[in-house]
């Protein structure tokens, strides 16, 4: 499926524009551990998430025919294939629906990619993305459930065993599986002992459903602190769910107030602003739920594209409010903040 090859292969082709990534230990966090607990800062890619890596191995393997490329993604799919598309050269065209907030089509349009506003749901806007690949030739570049970009995000497994090869256990949020598929595939294939568990919020688990009935599911989407981790992995899904499903030693779900306080954390203990989906490992540790650790434990830390309003109310402790959902305030402080 996806092979260690592969992700060498990668590795080689995002070469330069793409960040080699350190991962940094946090001592607050290795101390609740007992062990080291090593952050891999994805959050420094020049996109500010890890998702530049898969969407410039597809990108910079396209042949020299290529046309340019599309995708409907509003979020961080988005200003990857933007990105990268502008590095090689070629012509992105970003598909979204009426729905989106015009602060994400201006980040999206920053990176020099064009934006098509196209009905009012995310369908419609994958069904444009879609008619342009038979009307302009464009090329479709799906987020995760595509051997490119799957082995694009397992580079960050490579890095991770080549700094730590003693690593017991690695922490990835997961949502379509790339990012974990990649990983697992990497990791596995250098250490088979060492655990790789995906983590995930607790409503709308599309990966950990699916993987507990033994084929993709749908779900519910809910309102999320981590909206990164949002979505389905796709009913017709080829690759993704067999590697999740085939590599992962766990799933752990965590809920909001958990994501909320690990964000904290995070910010207050290692200064480090993150998305919500970057910290349900930080949170699976701290909820107790991760259990007893034998080792070292590295965190990806994948994203930190957060709407700043949000951020802020949780560096202040104050309630968020998403869609339906109020997530209440708490306040972070005595006798947690190290080192002020
Ligand atoms: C996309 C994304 C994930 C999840 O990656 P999948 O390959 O969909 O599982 C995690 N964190 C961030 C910040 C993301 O953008």
């Amino acid at each position: 499926m996806v092979a260690l090859a592969d992700i060498f292969k990668a590795r080689d082709t995002i070469e330069g524009v793409v960040i080699r990534t350190p991962m940094v230990p946090s001592p607050f966090l290795s101390e609740l551990a007992g062990t080291d607990f090593l952050l891999k800062l994805e959050t420094i890619q020049p996109i500010g998430a890890f998702k530049l890596r898969g969407a410039a191995n597809a990108v910079f393997s396209l042949p020299d025919s290529v046309k340019g490329v599309t995708c409907c993604s509003t979020g961080n799919h988005g200003r990857g294939v933007a990105y990268a598309a502008r590095a090689r050269g070629i012509r992105a065209i970003v598909c979204m629906s009426s729905l989106v907030p015009q602060t994400k089509i201006d980040g999206i349009r920053a990176l020099g990619a064009q934006v098509r506003i196209a009905g009012a749901s995310q369908d419609d806007a994958l069904a444009e993305s879609l008619r342009l690949c038979e009307t302009e030739g464009l090329t479709e570049i799906s987020p995760f459930d595509d051997p490119l970009v799957i082995a694009g995000q397992g580079t960050i497994g490579l890095e991770a065993m080549e700094d730590r090869p003693d690593l017991d256990t690695v922490l990835v949020p997961l949502s379509g599986g790339g990012l974990a598929g990649g990983i697992a595939a990497a990791v596995k294939a250098v250490n088979p002992k060492t655990r790789v568990i995906g983590i995930t919020m607790d409503r709308g688990a599309a990966m950990h459903e699916s993987i507990a009935a033994g084929h993709p599911v749908e779900v519910a989407e809910v309102a999320s602190l981590a909206d990164s981790l949002g979505g389905g992995i796709g009913l017709d899904n080829r690759l993704s769910f067999a590697l999740c499903r085939d590599l992962l030693d766990d799933t752990i779900l965590v809920t909001e107030e958990e994501i909320y306080r690990a964000m904290q954390t995070l910010y207050y203990e290692d200064r480090i602003v993150t998305e919500g989906a970057s910290a349900v490992g930080v949170a699976a540790l701290q909820s107790g739920k991760l259990g007893k650790v034998s080792g070292p434990v590295a965190a990806i830390i994948s994203g930190r594209n957060v709407d700043m309003s949000v951020f802020t109310r949780i560096v202040n402790g104050q309630d968020v409010t998403l869609g339906e959902t109020t997530i209440r305030g708490q306040t972070y402080g005595k006798g947690e903040t190290r080192g002020a």
